[in-house]
């Protein structure tokens, strides 16, 4: 009798496994800091450092989490279908924080990183990670915003890179990013590049950073008509998504251009228009020194104008980053 349902249990185990590798559930005394998540627990050895499967319902507790200066939470993650988490504090059914609306990356093994935003918390707080809907296996978990950066004592800066990706200079950008220990940044994606260059695309999906939306085809849309704005703004988030990466929330125009019908359709796609605080001139051929000189006058709160693919642009950034921190500003990303 023992035997049998022991075989029992193990063609349930084995249909399970087939669909999604393992199930996790809840656990405690876990501590996550900004980037990396530490299991103490023995309940959670199949998740500890690697991977673990998720089922709808499934949750992990994080104990004791410095929320203080985080602006959002990065998956990553394998999926072969959408689905969601929800990211929860004090209790399981406690104050939702932040959601992940994650895209299938293709398969049960294809690892992408995924992000979404946090909202409105800070201190010290039990943290509930809730797989809401779909399944997927998550590798890590990471908490980023200002505490990342420049210690962010003075507030957060919007590091900005419009118009990639790009095979020949994404990795080296992203590389100088974080190699000068910035790990916030957003890029504004020409959604019409990532086919053509899938190992900027790739170095994108990889990093952690927001990808966001600078339209499909990089046009001047001032003189087009509301449908012509929205098919091309609306192609950009699908290839985006189409990519692995989660759905854009914000825009940068291309040109800066903007008019009533492109606010329309941005506002129809729920892309909200960032507007750059400061112009490194980049885009102008400005010098190294000039881009550095720019940026200076970067604000808590702002975001520079500044592409994927001036030489110059990567030339500046440490002195930059440098700069950055030495005023007490940190990083965060859309
Ligand atoms: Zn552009």
């Amino acid at each position: 009798m023992k035997q049998k349902i022991m075989m029992v249990f193990f063609s349930i185990l084995t249909c399970v496994m087939v669909a999604i590798p393992v199930i996790k559930v809840h656990a405690s005394d876990v501590t996550l800091n900004s980037w990396q998540c530490n299991n103490h627990s023995n309940d959670l050895n199949i998740w500890t450092g690697g991977v673990g499967g998720w089922n709808v319902g499934d949750d992990i507790e994080f104990n004791n989490v410095n929320l203080s200066g985080q602006t959002y939470m990065n998956f990553n993650l394998a999926s072969a279908s959408n689905g969601s988490f929800k990211i929860v504090i004090d209790s399981y059914s406690g104050t939702q924080i932040g959601t992940l609306n994650y895209n299938s990356t293709g398969s049960w093994d294809n690892y992408y990183n995924q992000a979404c935003n946090l909202n409105g918390a800070s201190g010290t707080h039990n943290l509930y990670i809730i797989c809401a809907s779909g399944a997927a296996n998550v590798g890590t978990m990471t908490l980023g915003g200002s505490g990342t950066g420049g210690g962010g004592s003075n507030g957060n800066v919007y590091l900005t890179f419009d118009d990639g990706p790009s095979n020949s200079n994404s990795q080296t950008l992203i590389n100088t990013l974080k190699s000068n220990g910035v790990n916030a940044a957003t890029f504004f994606v020409i959604g019409q590049n990532i086919s053509s260059n899938q190992t900027g695309w790739n170095a994108y999906k990889t990093s952690g950073f927001s990808l966001q939306n600078h339209s499909y085809t990089h046009q001047h849309m001032t003189s087009w008509s509301y449908q012509q704005v929205y098919n091309d703004l609306n192609q950009c988030n699908q290839a985006i998504q189409n990519g692995g990466a989660t759905k854009p929330t914000r825009i940068r125009l291309p040109y800066l251009e903007s008019n009533s019908t492109i606010q329309s359709a941005c506002s129809a796609l729920g892309l909200t228009i960032v507007s750059p605080t400061v112009d490194s001139q980049d885009w102008n051929n400005a010098s190294t020194a000039q881009i550095i000189s720019n940026v200076s006058s970067l604000q808590a709160g702002g975001n520079p104008l500044m592409h994927d693919w001036p030489a110059n642009t990567i030339a500046a950034l440490p002195t930059i980053i440098q700069n950055l921190k030495s005023r007490g500003l940190g990083f965060a990303q859309y």
